[in-house]
């Protein structure tokens, strides 16, 4: 982020973000330095770490190396959902973990919210913050019983932090077309994802964390007294390191195993007017999901544009893929659904799109733990619901690295192991044809066969 607008820049958010506050250039790595604690990657994970680790541990001498920018990668080109979601929703987390580790993760993400909040006005960081809360919606029969089993998952947990609404209910906060009902949860905030990364940059700066940019690194090797990053004008000798890269850590052989690319896609339209606005009633500018499998979510922006997304997301064999960020037969289809959802707006153009790499888990739960024990970690795999996650990653990986007991890590995001995939070009071809059968069960309003129902069964 150089601090000038244009086609360099992947996302409108990075653009707005720079153009609001431009960023300081942030030299790479020169000649080999020593640190405590090295951290690979400059998004919401690398940087929440460091932050943390440099709170915790004063006089702690940590560096983070980033590849291309501050907020490259897809922090700087999210939605800005910051939800308590971890994995696919409240009801597959209690599914896929269990009840008490499902509620103990819930609560966490309460509370790492609530930091979030907290960190940004202390530290006076200008991301474009709300808490309006999250509504998720049913469009079709398939979805009501998705939210039927997210209430339920809720009581069960005791958490009683989902509203359920009826259409009228749901149809009051955002006049959407075909909307069946849903539930309001308030704890979500929105953010500007971009400028939120620029802001924990700062932050970390202040701490006296350094940041090097255009720093990509090439090579891991393992030294004495810990590990050696290599970059293209550097070396970085390391006691410990994160690997904070996310879908990018597709390069590291053994971390590709239970990880897998997709593709992210956003549209965005001009801002709307006055009267464009009381024609959707969006009173509350609250984020709105949908309940398919492979999700549509939509909010305002700050400058009063309604931002849309989801929905196709295919897989990348060869990992994140810069010439797949922009996608016109897909932003096409976006332009499309968002038409169809909000009849009233057909005269708002939409004049944004991009798309990012998000790094895929088969459990769609994020992992942290150690590729090498005791040199280094790895903290990834967000599946798509990675801005409120990361900073509760980011704490989980701050204890591993330091090897500090905590309750942390006992949360399942350690605990449990990555489910891994099979190995060569069947990986590919399983996850093509999952692709391909869950979008067509989310456009047909259902799966056909036993196969598609028992794949949307487990992903519902
Ligand atoms: C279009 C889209 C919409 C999304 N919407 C939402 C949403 O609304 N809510 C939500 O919760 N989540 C959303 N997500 C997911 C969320 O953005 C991610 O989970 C989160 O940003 C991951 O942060 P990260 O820091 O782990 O990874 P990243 O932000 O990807 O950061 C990784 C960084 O590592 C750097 N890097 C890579 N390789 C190297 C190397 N060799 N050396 C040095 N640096 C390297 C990259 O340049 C990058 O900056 C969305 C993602 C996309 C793409």
């Amino acid at each position: 982020m150089s601090g000038v607008p244009g086609p360099a820049w992947p996302s409108w958010w990075q653009e707005r973000a720079a153009r609001r506050a431009p960023p300081p250039p942030r030299p790479p790595l020169e000649g080999s330095r020593d640190v405590d604690v090295a951290v690979v990657g400059a998004g919401f994970t690398g940087l929440w770490t460091s932050i943390t680790l440099a709170d915790r541990h004063p006089g702690l001498r940590i560096a983070v190396v980033e590849r291309e920018r501050v907020g490259f990668g897809a922090s700087g080109r999210n939605g800005g959902f910051a939800m308590t979601m971890v994995g696919r929703s409240i009801h597959d987390l209690v599914r896929k973990v269990g009840p008490r580790d499902a509620r103990a993760v819930h609560l966490a993400m309460g509370g790492t919210l609530n930091r979030i909040e907290r960190f940004c006005a202390a530290e006076g960081i200008d991301a474009e913050l709300s808490r309006p809360g999250l509504l998720t919606v049913s469009n079709g029969p398939e979805q009501d019983v998705r939210i039927e089993q997210d209430l339920a998952a809720s009581r069960r947990l005791g958490l009683d932090d989902l509203t359920p609404l009826d259409a009228p209910g749901c149809r009051a906060l955002v006049a959407a077309a075909g909307v069946r009902r849903g539930h309001l949860e308030e704890n979500a905030l929105l953010v500007n994802p971009a400028a939120l990364a620029l802001g924990l940059a700062a932050a970390a700066e202040r701490r006296g964390v350094a940041i090097h940019e255009r720093s990509a690194v090439t090579r891991l090797e393992g030294d004495p007294d810990g590990v050696v990053l290599h970059t293209p004008e550097g070396a970085l000798r390391a006691g410990r390191a994160l690997l904070a890269t996310n879908a990018y850590a597709h390069a590291v052989p053994r971390l590709r195993r239970f990880l897998f690319t997709v593709c992210a896609y956003i549209v965005c339209t001009e801002p709307l007017s006055d009267a464009h606005w009381a024609r959707v009633g969006w009173d509350r500018r609250l984020g709105v999901e949908d309940r398919r499998v492979m999700p549509h979510f939509h909010r305002p922006t700050p400058d009063g544009r309604i931002l849309w997304g989801g929905r196709d997301a295919p897989v990348s064999r060869v990992g994140p893929d810069p010439r797949r960020d922009r996608d016109p037969r897909i932003f096409g289809r976006l332009e499309q659904t968002f038409r169809s959802a909000f009849p009233q707006l057909d005269d708002v153009r939409v004049t944004e799109a991009w798309g990012g790499p998000v790094g895929a888990t088969v459990s769609c739960l994020p992992h942290v733990g150690w590729l090498h024990p005791g040199r280094v970690a790895y903290a990834l795999g967000y599946s798509g619901h990675g801005v409120g996650p990361s900073a509760l990653v980011a704490r989980v990986a701050a204890d591993l690295l330091m090897e500090r007991d905590s309750p942390l890590l006992r949360l399942p995001l350690v605990t449990r192991r990555p489910i891994p995939m099979p190995p060569g070009p069947l990986r590919w071809s399983l996850l093509d044809a999952a692709q391909r059968v869950l979008q067509a069960a989310d456009d047909r309003g259902g799966a056909r066969g036993p196969v598609g129902r028992g794949l949307v069964r487990l992903l519902q």
